[in-house]
């Protein structure tokens, strides 16, 4: 059983890295922002409570966050383990995470705010099967056609300049933090997200004994 939180600021590459991890190792991937972004899409009542917070890159209340993270995990659908996505994001979050569950490892992505900005606004997503593009790395085939489904490319709602310096300032303000309350415990590992998917995929990896 391999249970990981995963974190970095925005654009970090922290969903794509998450995903490779869980495909690899049969984990359960748990990014909390897509069960928002899934609430507003179809939308549920939470994802009414939460629509604006969202659009506007600002965090949502940690009793709704906690509750969420709380019920997911409750699915215990998880036997060989999970990545914890975009979760915890502040100090109280981190606590409450702590009194309740334990972790194996922390992994935290590093990337200079100057990549943050260029890397999230040239984020695209299939609006019909969810697949990540960046117009940079992964440019699809057809402009603003997924290459798989044929779906339209969108950007995301918070992916716009004002939300992306938000969630910069809140990431430092408030997720720096966290990784001092998990330093503690000798919990992180530090990979350089600065490198091709591939590298950082085979530096986390490596940093976590897994291969
Ligand atoms: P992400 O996909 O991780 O960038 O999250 C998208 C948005 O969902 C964030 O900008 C927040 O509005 C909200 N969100 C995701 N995770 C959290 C969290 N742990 N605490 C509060 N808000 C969150």
């Amino acid at each position: 059983m391999r249970k990981y939180v995963i974190t970095g600021i925005q654009g970090c590459g922290k969903g794509t890295q998450a995903k490779l991890l869980s495909e690899k190792y049969d984990l359960v991937h748990i990014s909390v922002g897509d069960i928002f972004r899934w609430n507003v899409q179809h939308h549920t009542k939470l994802g009414a409570r939460i629509r604006r917070i969202v659009a506007r890159g600002e965090l949502v209340d940690d009793e709704i966050v906690a509750d969420i993270v709380h019920k997911r995990l409750a699915d215990h659908d998880w036997n060989y383990g999970f990545i914890l996505d975009g979760f915890p994001r502040n100090p109280r979050q981190a606590e409450f995470f702590l009194e309740n569950y334990d972790i194996d490892a922390v992994i935290n992505i590093e990337l200079p705010d100057a990549i943050v900005m260029k890397r999230v606004l040239s984020r695209r997503l299939c609006s019909q099967c969810g697949l990540d593009y960046n117009l940079f790395f992964h440019r699809p085939e057809k402009e603003d056609t997924c290459d798989v489904c044929g779906g339209q490319l969108i950007a995301r709602a918070d992916d716009n300049e004002d939300a992306v310096k938000a969630r910069i300032a809140d990431f430092h303000a408030k997720t720096q933090p966290v990784l001092d309350i998990f330093a503690r415990k000798e919990l992180i590992v530090t990979v350089d997200g600065n490198q091709d998917v591939g590298l950082v995929q085979a530096e986390l990896r490596f940093k976590l004994n897994l291969v």
